[in-house]
């Protein structure tokens, strides 16, 4: 990477890392210092989470020369603050997707969706990276008994693609889950639970290791297009010259490339954790360390982590959390699935932001020569950014012919300025739809 000139020392505004029990637990990040000089490289890949870093490392094992800057530190956004749940599915079912793009496009995109949770624990494994991984699967449930059979159909349309699951019935889900709320189920092998925030420092140290320069407190304020290259000026006031630019920024992204923020809805989600729970309580919970999630549309997703404490998420509000009335919904959640624990004290209560977009599917957009941005995981980022990053780095390495993921147009959401209404619309629509079963 070479410098070309040195721009003024001043440090930039760095948003701290909201408290929640992932950055409680994780190991020490690596060190990301600001970048104050200014530098040419290959590929700026702009947003420290997931899909940036996945993007990065993929890259950087190619010998490429890459850049990541993220504004805050890495994992600031949605990846080091998410419930960990490794689900390697989209939205759409199978079957949807195929109906939706065809078979001869639809199928690679399944095939990659599928396999993005092994991606996950092989990297995982590959770089030895310390956050606490469990592949005991993801079980999908539901409350009421007429939504069962349309569960067990999806389930069968993952095995027949050779997924390994399971068809559960009350009975079955009661023994696992340590509740009677749920009328059945099914579980998806393939999935598991990370600790997403050390994750993500792995990520950083596997992409550094590999050869990236990662810089934290770094925002990009402008992309400006300078002959065959991009110019990215910063607000520490370096800037960065590459030939290829990746926009990783996700529910986050700000105005930084014309009309991408108002592509995607972004909401928040809310997450509260218990204190650890003693021996036969937690034992009885989750007895195989599955995570799962409900099948409502407003869905509530729950899992222990590795201290044995219980974790709850579910929807948020447009703004930002002010107190812990805020996250009573969760609580009140937790408290009926496992009435046998009795009151329940919390320890952390966080949220940050997903990003929704209008089809339910990823995007990724290519709207200018050596211009990639991918956004949009719709809340199940974890295998899906990881997978689009390393797809994203082969296709900008060149040996992307096979990119299993549409390209489309940057789009705007219609009167995106009311997205807030939207969101509460939607929060309001769907909690009477899942109310009317
Ligand atoms: C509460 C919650 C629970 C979730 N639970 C799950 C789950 O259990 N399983 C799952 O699979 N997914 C889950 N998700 C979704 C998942 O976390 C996201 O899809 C994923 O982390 C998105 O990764 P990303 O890299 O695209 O974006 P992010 O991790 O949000 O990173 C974007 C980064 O871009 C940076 N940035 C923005 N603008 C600039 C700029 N101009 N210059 C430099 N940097 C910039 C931001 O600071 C931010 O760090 C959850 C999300 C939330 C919020």
């Amino acid at each position: 990477m070479s410098s070309s000139q040195f721009a003024a020392n001043r440090p930039a505004p760095v948003m701290p890392l909201p408290p929640s029990l992932w950055a409680a637990t994780a190991p020490p990040a690596p060190p990301t210092p600001a970048l104050y000089e200014s530098l040419t490289t290959d590929v700026l890949v702009i947003g420290g989470g997931f899909t940036g870093l996945s993007t990065a490392l993929h890259l950087a094992e190619t010998g490429a020369r890459v850049c990541v800057l993220e504004a805050s530190e890495p994992g600031w956004g949605a990846s080091g603050r998410n419930g960990g749940q490794v689900n390697p599915t989209l939205k759409h079912d199978p079957d949807e997707l195929v109906r939706l793009f065809g078979a001869a496009r639809a199928e690679p995109l399944i095939d990659t969706v599928s396999r993005s949770a092994d991606l996950v624990f092989d990297l995982i494994a590959r770089h030895g990276i310390d956050c606490q991984p469990l592949r005991s699967g993801w079980l999908q449930l539901s409350y009421s008994p007429a939504a069962v059979p349309a569960m067990h159909a999806r389930a069968e349309q993952w095995a027949r693609r050779g997924a390994p699951v399971e068809l559960l019935d009350h009975a079955a889900v009661a023994r696992r889950v340590g509740t009677q709320a749920f009328a059945g189920g099914w579980l998806d092998g393939r999935a598991g639970a990370i600790q997403p925030l050390a994750y993500t420092r792995g990520l950083v140290r596997a992409a550094q290791r590999a050869g990236a320069a990662v810089h934290g407190g770094t925002a990009v304020t402008a992309l400006e297009r300078h002959g065959s290259h991009w110019v990215a000026a910063t607000d520490t006031g370096a800037r960065v010259t590459a030939g290829q630019v990746v926009i990783a920024t996700n529910g986050y992204t700000g105005p930084l490339w014309p009309g991408l923020a108002q592509t995607v809805l972004s909401a928040n989600s809310f997450i509260v954790a218990t204190q650890p729970l003693r021996g036969s309580d937690a034992q009885g919970i989750l007895t195989q360390g599955e995570t799962a999630s409900t099948s409502q549309r407003l869905l509530l997703y729950f899992r222990k982590d590795a201290h044995g404490r219980l974790l709850m998420g579910g929807r948020g509000f447009f703004a930002d959390p002010r107190g812990p009335q805020d996250f009573a919904h969760l609580e009140r959640s937790l408290e009926l699935l496992f009435p046998q624990l009795g009151p329940l004290t919390y320890e952390y209560r966080w949220a940050g932001r997903i990003a929704i977009t209008r089809d339910f599917m990823p995007h990724v957009h290519e709207p200018a020569p050596g211009i990639v941005m991918a956004l949009g995981c719709n809340g199940r980022g974890i295998a899906l950014c990881t997978s689009l990053g390393k797809h994203i780095a082969a296709r900008l390495a060149g040996k992307g012919e096979d990119f299993p993921y549409p390209v489309t147009p940057v789009t705007r959401i219609p009167l995106h300025g009311l997205q807030r209404f939207y969101i509460a619309a939607g929060v309001a629509w769907y909690s009477l739809l899942d109310k009317l079963g």
